[in-house]
């Protein structure tokens, strides 16, 4: 079994998701006391966004970076960037490192082939909802049809995000406007709509809306166990 490195603490909050998920996918694929073999770094979230909201990308990525040869220099055999938002500097922290990045968005793009799915909704921050690194990459290297909130409801999305979820707040008001934009979104076509920030899985579930949710941090949780098993 690889060693499976975290890059975490974008929030803490759903790096927990991301811990508990791998242990239990291991648990599940190779029984009893089994458990992943994991380097984390957790980083300070306060920062970090910070840097994100005064469009200082590159303090962000040297601070990832740095965190990310940490990692491998501890001996994790690849990495995941638990965050889908600072797959914005991917390209930075992938240049640093020798181990394989496994990225967020293109183990969602997988999971979304598999099932046909070819038009597809986007829930995130703004940087993920709005930039050519994610929704973009969905688009060019994938294929995807890519909807997005209008401007209004992408404000609501992105403030419940850091207002609330990083908070590790659930508001029964916010999860109400989060059902209302992903019915929104299937009303315009959407087949399915990605949770595309690690902290929205938290709020809203498959259980609470019949519009197919794939939410990033279980499938990229679930592709970190596959790479680290399957050889
Ligand atoms: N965890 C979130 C994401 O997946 C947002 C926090 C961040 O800005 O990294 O995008």
């Amino acid at each position: 079994m690889k060693t499976i490195g975290l890059l975490g603490g974008m929030s803490w909050e759903s790096t927990v998701g991301y811990y508990r998920a791998i242990n239990e996918g291991v648990k599940k694929s190779l029984g009893g006391l089994h458990s992943a073999k994991i380097i984390l770094h957790s980083v300070d979230f306060d920062p970090i966004e910070k840097l994100q909201h005064k469009g200082d990308w590159d303090g962000t990525a040297k601070i990832l970076s740095d965190a990310a040869l940490g990692i491998q220099a501890a001996g994790a055999d690849f990495l995941l960037i638990c965050t889908n938002t600072m797959h914005k500097v991917a390209p930075e922290i992938e240049g640093a490192i020798e181990i394989p990045l496994l990225h967020i968005a293109d183990a969602t793009a997988e999971q979304l082939a598999e099932k046909g799915i070819k038009t597809v909704g986007l829930l995130g921050t703004a940087f993920t909802m709005e930039q050519d690194f994610y929704k973009g990459r969905l688009t060019d290297k994938h294929g995807l049809k890519v909807l997005v909130p209008d401007e209004a409801d992408r404000d609501i999305v992105h403030n419940v995000i850091y207002g609330e979820l990083c908070l590790g707040r659930q508001v029964e008001s916010s999860k109400a406007e989060y059902l209302r934009i992903i019915e929104h979104l299937s009303d315009r076509g959407a087949e399915a709509v990605i949770l595309g920030c690690t902290e929205i899985g938290m709020l809203v579930g498959q259980a609470d809306t019949k519009v197919e949710l794939c939410d990033t941090t279980a499938i990229h949780a679930a592709k970190a166990v596959e790479y680290a098993i399957k050889s």
